[in-house]
C-alpha cells in the first residue's frame, strides 16, 4: 500500500480527553490520517471539532451508524481504513462491532466493552471477519516494558514467583463527579462504566502488564473492593491477590483516591535468581536485582554490548536516541505504529513481523472484561478464591 492508513473516529471531540492523545499518536509516524468523525455525542461540537481538525465537513457525521454506514458505501480509494473509538465504556461495542462486519479494522479503548459477554462477541467478530482489533492498553507500549518481557521470556529471572504490580492515582479523592467534572461523571457511573470504576478504569491497566511482562496468566484470585468517597456508586480503590498459572503469586493494586498521587503504575517481578522494576513515572529506566550482584540499570536506546544488548522489541518501540527522555505519547504512537504496520501487511498479503504483531488485541480485551467479572464476583460473594473463567 503506498499511501497513508486513513483513520476515522467515535468519540475524541473538543469535549474529549484521550481522543487527543489518540491522534497525537497515530500521526506520529506519517502513516496514518484523519478523514472522517463522529467526534462528539453533541452534533454541534462534533461540528466543531471536524472543522478545528481539517476534515472535510461532508465527513462529520452525526453519529458512529451514518459514519460507518456512509463510508462503507465510498469507493475503496477513498473510504476509511480503520475507526478508531474513544467514548465511554458503554458505548466501545456497538460500533466496534458495527465497524467489523462492514470491513473495517478497529482502535478501542479499554476496557474494550461492559460485559464478558460483549466481549467475546467481539472476539467471534474478528475471527470470523479476520479484521484487525488493536485495544489501547498504553503502558505495553513502552521501551523497557517491552525489555522487561523479553529478558523474563528469555529466563534471566528464572521461574518466575512473584508478581507485584501497582496503579494508584488520587484524582477521585473527592467526589468529582458531582462537582462538574464530566470524565468522573460517566466513570462513576455504572450504567456507562462498567461494574467496576477503578478496575474498569485502571485495574485492567495493570492486570494486562502483569501478565504481558510476566508472560502468565492470572488463574484465580481475591479480591476486596472499597467505595471510600461518601455517596459514589461504584468502587474507587481495590487490592487483589492473584495465583497465575506457573504457581507464581501476586498482588494488584488499583486505587484512584491515594491522594496525591499521578499516575504511579508500577510492576515487579522477582523469578528464582533475581528481579525487576519499571516504573511509568520513570519509563526510560528498567532496574534489574540479581541475587548477590549490584543492582543494574537498563536504559532505552543504548546500544549495549552483549550480553546486555537490548532486546529486538526494545529497540524497534525506540525513537530517539539514549538520554533524549520518550514518554506516554511515544508509548501510544508504538501500538498504533505496529498495528498499521500489521494491517498493513495483511492487506498486501504479508506475514507481519512478531514485533509488529506486539499490540494488545481482542484477545487481552475479552480477558481484561473477566477481570472485572471475577474480581467483583470474588468481593461480593463469600468464597476465598475465585477462578478465572473464560
Ligand atoms: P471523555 O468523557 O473525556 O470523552 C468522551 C468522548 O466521547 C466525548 O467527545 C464525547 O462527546 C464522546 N461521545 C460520547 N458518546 C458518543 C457517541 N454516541 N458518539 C460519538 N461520540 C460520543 O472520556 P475519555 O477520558 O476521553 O475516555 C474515553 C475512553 O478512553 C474511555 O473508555 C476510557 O476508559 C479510555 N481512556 C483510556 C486511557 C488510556 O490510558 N488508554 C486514558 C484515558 C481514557
Amino acid at each position: 500500500m503506498k499511501r497513508k492508513l486513513r483513520m476515522g473516529m467515535v468519540g475524541g471531540g473538543n469535549d474529549a480527553f484521550i481522543g487527543a492523545v489518540h491522534r497525537i499518536a497515530a500521526f506520529m509516524d506519517g502513516k496514518i490520517e484523519l478523514v472522517c468523525g463522529a467526534f462528539s455525542i453533541d452534533p454541534q461540537i462534533s461540528k466543531q471539532s471536524g472543522e478545528d481538525l481539517f476534515v472535510a465537513p461532508e465527513r462529520v457525521y452525526l453519529n458512529y451508524e451514518e459514519m460507518i454506514e456512509k463510508e462503507s458505501l465510498l469507493p475503496e480509494g477513498e473510504r476509511m481504513d480503520f475507526v478508531t473509538i474513544v467514548t465511554p465504556n458503554f458505548l466501545h461495542f456497538a460500533p466496534a462491532k458495527l465497524a467489523l462486519e462492514k470491513g473495517f479494522d478497529v482502535v478501542v479503548e479499554k476496557p474494550m466493552t461492559v460485559s464478558v459477554e460483549e466481549a467475546k462477541e467481539l472476539q467471534e467478530t474478528v475471527e470470523r471477519t479476520g479484521r484487525t482489533l488493536c485495544l489501547t492498553h498504553t503502558y505495553s507500549g513502552y521501551p523497557m516494558v517491552k525489555q522487561a518481557k523479553a529478558m523474563v521470556k528469555e529466563g534471566h529471572f528464572g521461574k518466575i514467583r512473584k508478581i507485584v504490580v501497582e496503579y494508584p492515582q488520587g484524582w477521585l479523592s473527592r467526589l468529582s463527579e458531582r462537582e462538574g467534572n464530566a470524565g468522573a461523571a460517566w466513570r462513576a457511573d455504572p450504567k456507562r462504566s462498567g461494574k467496576s470504576l477503578v478496575m474498569g478504569d485502571i485495574g485492567t491497566h495493570a492486570a494486562h502488564l502483569a501478565e504481558y511482562v510476566s508472560g502468565l496468566k492470572i488463574q484465580e484470585l481475591c479480591a476486596d473492593l472499597t467505595t471510600f468517597v461518601e455517596g459514589r456508586l461504584l468502587d474507587d480503590d481495590g487490592s487483589v491477590l492473584l495465583r497465575f498459572e506457573n504457581g507464581a503469586k501476586g498482588v494488584l493494586m488499583a486505587s484512584q483516591i491515594s491522594a496525591g498521587e499521578e499516575n504511579a503504575v508500577r510492576i515487579r517481578i522477582y523469578g528464582e535468581k533475581g528481579g525487576l522494576e519499571w516504573a511509568n513515572e520513570d519509563p526510560n529506566n528498567l532496574i534489574i536485582k540479581m541475587l548477590d550482584q549490584p543492582r543494574q540499570l537498563y536504559r532505552t536506546g543504548n546500544a549495549y554490548a552483549a550480553p546486555y544488548t537490548l532486546s529486538s522489541f526494545a529497540t524497534h518501540n525506540t525513537r530517539v536516541p539514549a538520554g533524549h527522555p520518550e514518554g506516554l505519547l511515544e508509548s501510544f504512537a508504538n501500538i498504533y505504529r505496529n498495528f498499521a504496520a500489521t494491517v498493513t501487511a495483511k492487506r498486501e498479503g504479508k506475514t507481519p513481523t512478531a514485533e509488529q504483531q506486539d499490540f494488545p488485541t481482542v484477545y487481552d480485551g475479552v480477558r481484561g472484561m473477566a477481570f472485572i467479572d471475577t474480581v467483583v464476583k470474588n468481593n461480593e460473594g463469600t468464597e476465598k478464591w475465585t477462578k478465572f473463567v473464560l
